[in-house]
Parts: structure tokens; C-alpha cells; sequence
């Protein structure tokens, strides 16, 4: 499958944007020098942001595809700070308030305000539903207690998307927790300072701290007196799309990068390339990004139909990113000591794609849902937790 002609239209705006604006300030991104979010911002006007939400494109799942291959070729780390704030935006956009949208929702998600979402708690990362940030309904106002972990854009977010266990919810029941929109400047709330991470240098993450924090009753996203309609996994369904198209872009840099370092480097009297061992590791990773782009089309193609299943995003999300990983290594290996440099770019591909291996759901928690979608069908109900249940039989 390829990009019809308004597609590749938008694919050649987006990547010139980006080695235009993005790849000469790489060092200055990784360093800190620039900020992701001047870059954020210039992109929103750039890529005409707003004009893809009023036409409705940016619904289209092909549009953040491309964002999130592009962007991740040249900095995925700038990849994940634009994707937190479509996760939180869209969020925000489809299910607030015409003042909370206008205000928050359409901001973010146009890349104007930095937006963040926040699940992720220091006792519960892979058991996620376990959270125990509390909201607490009183009159128009909701309150909220707790702290969220790792969290992307946190330390600089203008909008905080806070998933937050309502009063009367057990530990465990999803069907309670609901996301709250929490501003900058609120009391009570505050943020840490950005981590010090692997890789994704160019995305900050932080901690957020909740102490009675009030917002108005209509922060709260959803209905309280009815179950929560699962935005949190829808959340983390659409991130795990996008993460495939990242783990494309950066298996396609480092294909192109690998290529031409085996013809330039002479060993032996040859280009390496002539070596069977480097032609072995380029056909490796051809496959890998063959293997990505069908599964990312497909996935689109299941969006589309409405028949994306649990299964097939978690299978896509733990191939791509093991896959993204190895041929990031095999690159590195290709290039000898100078893949081990800061200056070239798989070495870089490699950390910040490590971090998809974890986050989005851990890749051991792909395979466990995939299990778990596959035995239901068979009569079979498995929990994470290890609980199983056999159709028709007791617990
Ligand atoms: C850079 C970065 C950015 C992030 N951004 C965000 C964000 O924006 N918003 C957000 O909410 N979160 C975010 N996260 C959090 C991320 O989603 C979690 O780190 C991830 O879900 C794993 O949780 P954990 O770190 O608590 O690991 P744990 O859940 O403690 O897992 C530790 C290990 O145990 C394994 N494990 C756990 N349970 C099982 C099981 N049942 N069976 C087998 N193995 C199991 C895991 O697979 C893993 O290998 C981010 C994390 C990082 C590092």
C-alpha cells in the first residue's frame, strides 16, 4: 500500500519542514539548547495545524502516520513531545466542553499550548488501572490528590490531562477513572524537574504533584454517574498507531544511513559493502522496514473500517519497536566506531527508540493482551494479573 497523492503532498511538506527546522538544530535539541516546544509551535503554523483540524484531516489516521515517520527520521524524541500533546488534545477535543475546548482541547492539539497526559503513577506503571489519584466531587468543583510518573511534556505542560479514580471506584475498576483537565497555575498543582533519561532527549519528563487541586466540575471529561468509556485505553490504543509510524521513520533513516556508510567506507581495499556480513545486516533491516510500513497500513486500514482489534495493535506495537531497536544496532554495527558517536544519528535512533519497548505498555504486556484477545475468542478469560476463567465454568 502506498500514500495516495494528498498524502505524499502532506509527506513532502512535513519533511521538508523538518530538514529545514529540525535536522540542522539536532545538537542544540539534544542538549537542551533549543526547546522542543519553540519547535512545536513553529511547526504549527508550518504544517498548518489548524487548518487540518477545521477540515477534519487531522481524524484521518493517515495524517499523524505521517507526522510521526517524518518527525521520527530526523528526532523522535521531538516525535514523542508532538504525539503527548495530540493524545492529550484530541482527548480534550472530542469529549470537552465548547469553553474547555476552545480554551485547551484545540490549543494543544493544534500544537500552540503544550499538552500532557498523565496515567502513569509511581506505584502503578504496567498494572496502570491500579492508580490511586483521587477526584473528589464537591458542588461545581472537582478536587484532586495524588502524583502521576513519567509523564511526557509534564515539566513544561500548559494543559495537564490527569486520569484520576473517582470516589466510590475500587482499585482495579477502570470503569472509574476519568480524565480531569488540570491548567498551569492552578493551586495546589506542581510539577518536577525533567528526568534524566537514556534517550529521547529532546522530549522532557516529569513527575506531577496533585494537593487538592481544584478545577470546575466540568474539567472532569465524561459523565460520573455512568462507567468511564475507556479514553484511557483509547488513549493508548491511537499512541500505539502512531508508534509504529515512528519505529518506520527511524528503521528508514537508519537504512539510508547505513547504505551509504557501507559504500564510502573502504576496509581490505573494498567499500564494506562488498562484505556479505554488511550486505546480511541491510537486508535485515529492508525486511524490518518492509514488515513496519505493511503492518502500519494495515492498521490504518483497520482504523478506517472500524475494525482495529486489541490484538493486531499490540502485535504491530511489539514488532515494530523490537525491530526498530535491532535495526538501529545493526546500523550502529554497520558504521563500526563511529555508530558509537553522538554525531551520527542511529546511535541516537537507538536510545530514543529503546523507550518504546517500555512505554505505550510494555512490550510483555503486548503479549499478554495479545494472548488475552486471542483465548477470549476460545472461551478463555485471561486477566494480566495471571486470573483466568473458563466460559461456563465457575471462576
Ligand atoms: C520516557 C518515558 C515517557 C513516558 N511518558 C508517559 C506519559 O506521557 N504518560 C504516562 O502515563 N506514562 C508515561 N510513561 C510511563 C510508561 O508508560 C511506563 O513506564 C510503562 O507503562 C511501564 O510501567 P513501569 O515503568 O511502572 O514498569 P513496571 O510496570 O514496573 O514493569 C517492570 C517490568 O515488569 C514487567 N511486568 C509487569 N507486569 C507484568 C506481567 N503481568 N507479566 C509479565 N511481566 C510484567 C514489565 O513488562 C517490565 O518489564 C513514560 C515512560 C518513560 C520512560
Amino acid at each position: 500500500m502506498e500514500l495516495d497523492e494528498t498524502h505524499q503532498a502532506m509527506e513532502d511538506v512535513v519533511q521538508a519542514f523538518c530538514q529545514r527546522e529540525i535536522e540542522p538544530r539536532i545538537d542544540d535539541l539534544e542538549s537542551g539548547r533549543v526547546s522542543p516546544f519553540e519547535i512545536m509551535r513553529s511547526m504549527s503554523d508550518a504544517l498548518d495545524m489548524g487548518g487540518l483540524i477545521t477540515s477534519g484531516a487531522i481524524a484521518d489516521p493517515v495524517v499523524p502516520a505521517i507526522l510521526a515517520k517524518q518527525l521520527a527520521r530526523v528526532s523522535p524524541g521531538l516525535c514523542l513531545s508532538v504525539i503527548s500533546n495530540l493524545g492529550c488534545g484530541a482527548t480534550i477535543a472530542t469529549r470537552g466542553s465548547a469553553d474547555l475546548v476552545a480554551r485547551c482541547g484545540l490549543p494543544v492539539l493544534s500544537l500552540k499550548k503544550v499538552g500532557c497526559w498523565a496515567l502513569t503513577e509511581p506505584e502503578s506503571g504496567s498494572d496502570a488501572f491500579a492508580l490511586k489519584t483521587t477526584a473528589r466531587i464537591e458542588g461545581d468543583e472537582v478536587v484532586l490528590n495524588g502524583s502521576k510518573a513519567f509523564s511526557s511534556n509534564a515539566p513544561e505542560a500548559e494543559v495537564l490531562l490527569i486520569y484520576a479514580r473517582l470516589a466510590g471506584g475500587e482499585a482495579g475498576d477502570k470503569r472509574r477513572i476519568f480524565p480531569v483537565v488540570v491548567e498551569r497555575g492552578t493551586p495546589g498543582l506542581e510539577t518536577g524537574p525533567p528526568l534524566e533519561k537514556f534517550g529521547m532527549h529532546a522530549s522532557p519528563t516529569g513527575d506531577i504533584f496533585l494537593d487538592d487541586v481544584r478545577v470546575p466540575r466540568e474539567n472532569l471529561l465524561g459523565d460520573p454517574d455512568r462507567p468511564a468509556r475507556g479514553t484511557a485505553e483509547q488513549t493508548l490504543a491511537s499512541e500505539r498507531i502512531v508508534i509504529v509510524a515512528m519505529c518506520l521513520g527511524v528503521i528508514e533513516r537508519c537504512l539510508d544511513e547505513a547504505i551509504v556508510h557501507a559504500r564510502e567506507r573502504v576496509q581490505f581495499g573494498k567499500p564494506i559493502a562488498a562484505f556479505q556480513l554488511t550486505q546480511q545486516k541491510l537486508a535485515r533491516i529492508y525486511v524490518a522496514q518492509e514488515n513496519v510500513r505493511n503492518s502500519m497500513f494495515a492498521l490504518i486500514h483497520a482504523q478506517e473500517t472500524r475494525t482495529v482489534s486489541e490484538r493486531q495493535v499490540s502485535a504491530a506495537k511489539w514488532y515494530a519497536t523490537e525491530a526498530a531497536a535491532s535495526a538501529a544496532l545493526d546500523a550502529m554495527q554497520i558504521m563500526g566506531g563511529a555508530g558509537y558517536l553522538r554525531e551520527h544519528a542511529p546511535e541516537r535512533m537507538f536510545r530514543d527508540i529503546k523507550l518504546w519497548t517500555v512505554g505505550g505498555g510494555t512490550n510483555e504486556i503486548q503479549q499478554l493482551t495479545i494472548a488475552k484477545d486471542l483465548l477470549r475468542q476460545h472461551g478463555f478469560e485471561i486477566d494480566l494479573a495471571g486470573g483466568f476463567r473458563v466460559e461456563g465454568e465457575g471462576a
